[in-house]
C-alpha cells in the first residue's frame, strides 16, 4: 500500500488541466474553490491542503474531464498530506471515527465460514445497521446458490481512508484481509459500493464482485409483485465507473416488477448524496444541499439505490428503498432514516442472530 504523492499530483494538475470548467459546473466545491489547476497552483499551503476536506471525493470531476484527469485523486492526496503535516483537527470527524472503531471491534465482528468456504458475503456497515433482516434475507438467497458461501461482518476502513488517515486505514484493512486470507477466502461478494471500491483497490488477492451481479445471474428470485410501478435509480458515487454493478441493479429492479425511469444524473455522471468524504464535518449543510438536488431530480418518483448510506440520506428528502429491500421483500419505500441508536442495536441483532 502506498500513499499518493501530493506535490506530484498538484504539479501534474497544473501541467495538464486546461481550466475548461467542465468539472466546475456540477460541483459546488469547485464553484467555490476554482478549477483543479487554480487550486493546485496555490501549492502546499495549509489552507489549500485543508480545503480538500470540502471535496466529497465523489469522482464526478474525473468522469466529465475531457483530458482524462483525476482531480479527486489530487484532493485525496491533499487530505493525506494535511494529515502527514499534522494540520487536520479531527474533532469534527469524531462521530465517524468512533463509528468505524466500534464497528471494527470484536463486539460487532462476525465470521461464518461453512465447510468448503472460499467465498464470503461482506455486507459492510450501513446495510447491517439499517437493514439486519435484509442482510439475513440476502444471505439466505445466496446460500440457495452456494451453501458454502460464508458471511463476514466487519468494517473495510473507508472512513479512515477517505479522511487521509492512512496508517489507521492500513491497520484496519490488513487485519481484515489477513483474517480472510488465512481462512482461504478468495472471493468477496459486496453489498456496499464503498466497500467494493476499497476492497478492489487494496485487496488485490481477492476477486471482488457485487452481490447484485451474483443474484442477477445465478439466484432464482421471488415472483414479481409490483407490476409496472415506476421508480428511479440513484447510482452511488463509488459505483460510478462500475457498469456491471449498475446494470445488475437495473435488471434486478425490472425482475422485481418495477419500471425504471433514469435520473438526469446517473451512471458515470451520478451525483454524491452528500455523505461522501465526510464533508459535513467541515461544511455543515452539505448533506441537505446535495441530497435535495437528487430529490429534485427524482421529482416525486420513488428512488432505489444500492448503497445503505445513500438510502439513509435520501430517505430524509424523498421516498427511498434499497435494492436489497425489493429483492428480499423485507422493506418498503420509506421517508424515515434509522436513528443512530437503532443502527447499533440492529448490528448487534445481526451479530448475535442465528444464521446457518
Ligand atoms: S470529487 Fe466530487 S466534490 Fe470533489 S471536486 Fe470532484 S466533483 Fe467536486
Ligand atoms: S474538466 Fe479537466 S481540464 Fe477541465 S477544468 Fe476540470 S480538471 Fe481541468
Amino acid at each position: 500500500m502506498a500513499t499518493n504523492d501530493c506535490a506530484a499530483a498538484m504539479a501534474d494538475m497544473v501541467a495538464a488541466c486546461t481550466s475548461c470548467g467542465e468539472c466546475v459546473r456540477p460541483c459546488s466545491f469547485l464553484q467555490q474553490q476554482g478549477t483543479p489547476a487554480a487550486i493546485a497552483r496555490r501549492g502546499n499551503a495549509e489552507s489549500t491542503l485543508l480545503s480538500a476536506f470540502g471535496c466529497s471525493l465523489c469522482g464526478l470531476c474525473d468522469a466529465v474531464c475531457p483530458e482524462g484527469l483525476s482531480p479527486s485523486a489530487m484532493f485525496m492526496a491533499m487530505r493525506q498530506e494535511a494529515v502527514r503535516n499534522g494540520l487536520i483537527d479531527l474533532k469534527p470527524y469524531a462521530p465517524w471515527l468512533h463509528y468505524e472503531k466500534l464497528g471494527a471491534s470484536p463486539l460487532f465482528q462476525r465470521d461464518l465460514f461453512p465447510a468448503g468456504c472460499t467465498t464470503v458475503f461482506f455486507p459492510g456497515c450501513s446495510l447491517p445497521g439499517t437493514r439486519p433482516d435484509t442482510v439475513q434475507g440476502l444471505y439466505r438467497l445466496l446460500r440457495t446458490y452456494d451453501p458454502a458461501i460464508g458471511l463476514v461482518l466487519d468494517c473495510c476502513g473507508k472512513i479512515s481512508h477517505d479522511l487521509g488517515l492512512y496508517e489507521r486505514f492500513t491497520t484496519i484493512f490488513k487485519r481484515l484481509s489477513t483474517r480472510l486470507v488465512n481462512k482461504g477466502i478468495t472471493r468477496i461478494l459486496t453489498a456496499c459500493p464503498g466497500c467494493s471500491k476499497i476492497l478492489r483497490k487494496y485487496g488485490e488477492q481477492f476477486e471482488v464482485v457485487s452481490v447484485y451481479e451474483v443474484l442477477v445471474s445465478s439466484v432464482p428470485l421471488p415472483d414479481a409483485q409490483n407490476q409496472n410501478r415506476l421508480v428511479t435509480i440513484h447510482d452511488p458515487c463509488p459505483a460510478r465507473f462500475d457498469q456491471p454493478q449498475q446494470q445488475a441493479v437495473r435488471q434486478l429492479i425490472n425482475q422485481c416488477g418495477y419500471q425504471v425511469e433514469e435520473l438526469p444524473s446517473h451512471g458515470q455522471t451520478t451525483r454524491c448524496c452528500g455523505q461522501g468524504g465526510m464533508v459535513e464535518g467541515c461544511v455543515p449543510g452539505t448533506v441537505k444541499q446535495e441530497s435535495s438536488i437528487i430529490a429534485a431530480e427524482a421529482a416525486g418518483r420513488p428512488v432505489v439505490s444500492s448503497c445503505g448510506a445513500c438510502c439513509e440520506t435520501l430517505a430524509s428528502t424523498t421516498p427511498t428503498a434499497h435494492i436489497a429491500d425489493l429483492l428480499t421483500g423485507t422493506g418498503n419505500f420509506t421517508a424515515q432514516p434509522v436513528s443512530s441508536l437503532k443502527r447499533w442495536l440492529n448490528r448487534l441483532k445481526l451479530r448475535f442472530s442465528r444464521l446457518s
